[in-house]
C-alpha cells in the first residue's frame, strides 16, 4: 500500500531530496554541524551539494543551503543560479532564504518546516518572526552612522560603466527606485 502511494524513484525532485535527507545525516553524524543538507539541482542533475558546517568551520553562515549554494556557483563558475531548484532537508532559515533571492534560484523544496526545527531546538522560527516585527522592537539592534562617507561608494558604483549587476530579479518599479540612490 505504501509503496503505492510513494513518489516514483526516477522523479529527480524526490532523488534530490533523499540526497539532502542523506546529508543531513551524513553531517550532523560526522560532528560537523546540525542535522541539515541541501543539494542544487539543475536540469535533474545535482550541481551542488553541502550539509551544515557551522561547527567545523566555527562559521555561523555555514548552513547547508549555503554551503551547497556556494559549491554551485563554484562548479557552474557563475553567481546566477537562474533554472536551478535548492533541494533543502529543512525549510530554508531567512539567511538562506534571502541567498536562494541573491542567486536567482528558480525554485525551493524542502523536508522539514520551521516549526520542526524550532520543535528541535533550532531559531528558524524566531528569526521569522524578528524580520516580520518593526525595527525598534527587534532583539538585534541596529543604527546608522556616517551616511555620508558610506554613500560615496555608491556613488561611484552608478557612475561605472563596467559594473555587473548581481543579485535578485527585482521589479522595475524596486529597480528604478534604488537606481536614484
Ligand atoms: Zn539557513
Amino acid at each position: 500500500m505504501k509503496k503505492k502511494k510513494s513518489i516514483p524513484d526516477s522523479d529527480p525532485l524526490a532523488d534530490g531530496m533523499r540526497k539532502a535527507i542523506a546529508l543531513s545525516y551524513r553531517g550532523m553524524r560526522s560532528g560537523k554541524g546540525g542535522p541539515f543538507g541541501a543539494v542544487i539541482l539543475r536540469n535533474g542533475k545535482v550541481v551542488g551539494k553541502g550539509h551544515n558546517q557551522v561547527l567545523s568551520h566555527n562559521d555561523p553562515t555555514a548552513h547547508a543551503e549555503i554551503v551547497a549554494l556556494r559549491d554551485a556557483g563554484a562548479r557552474l563558475k557563475k553567481f546566477d543560479l537562474s533554472g536551478c531548484v535548492l533541494v533543502t532537508s529543512c525549510e530554508p532559515c531567512p539567511m538562506c532564504l534571502a541567498a536562494a533571492y541573491w542567486a536567482r534560484i528558480d525554485r525551493i523544496v524542502y523536508g522539514n518546516s520551521r516549526r520542526d526545527a524550532a520543535t528541535a531546538g533550532f531559531a528558524d522560527d524566531f528569526l521569522y518572526a524578528e524580520l516580520a516585527a518593526p525595527l525598534r522592537g527587534r532583539k538585534l539592534k541596529a543604527s546608522r552612522m556616517m551616511s555620508q562617507e558610506a554613500r560615496g561608494a555608491f556613488l561611484e558604483w552608478v557612475e561605472r560603466d563596467e559594473k555587473m549587476h548581481y543579485g535578485p530579479v527585482i521589479e522595475p518599479p524596486v529597480r528604478k527606485r534604488s537606481a536614484r540612490v
